[in-house]
């Protein structure tokens, strides 16, 4: 983890993720017992057919968000100015792909919050596809909404 790519694949959709975004998610694992939730926006793009979609950039915890070590809200607009500022600098092809955050468990999995919150994510960017990350001690996983609920994506080693 963090020293090459990685692609996550689930059905037809494919999730590049850059060695770089790999290494801050690495970075931000809360391996100490004080460590709060970290978290952010995924920014990206995708192929022309919607299948291929690549992890750009991702935003990290800005001042005025709050965080507990068992929660996050995202809420300093700093991560809505960066997707903004992506997609103008990008001539509108890096958009807005979902979001990532930590849990304190070695393999993560999405509490019943964390699926209400994607859920609303999804409900304010209608046909879109969105990733959903969650950043474990030990491993990264990556969900999305299939017609079976939130299913992770398998990665390809
Ligand atoms: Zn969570």
């Amino acid at each position: 983890m963090g020293d090459e790519n990685a692609i996550f694949k689930n059905g037809g959709i494919s999730l590049n993720i850059s060695k770089d975004a790999l290494a801050v998610w690495k970075n931000h694992r809360q391996i100490n017992a004080k460590d709060h939730e970290k978290f952010g926006v995924i920014i990206g793009s995708c192929s022309e057919i919607k299948d291929e979609y690549w992890v750009e950039s991702i935003t990290t915890p800005f001042p005025n968000d709050r965080s507990t070590r068992y929660s996050f809200l995202l809420r300093d607009r700093n991560h809505q100015k960066a997707v903004d500022l992506a997609f103008v600098e990008s001539g509108g092809t890096s958009i807005y792909l979902g979001t990532w955050h930590t849990h304190p468990e070695l393999i993560p999995t999405p509490s019943l919050i964390d699926k209400m919150d994607w859920l609303s994510c999804i409900g304010k960017n209608p046909g879109r596809q969105l990733f959903f990350v969650i950043v474990g001690t030990k491993e990264i996983r990556v969900f999305v909404r299939t017609s079976f609920g939130f299913t992770k994506l398998i990665m390809e080693s």
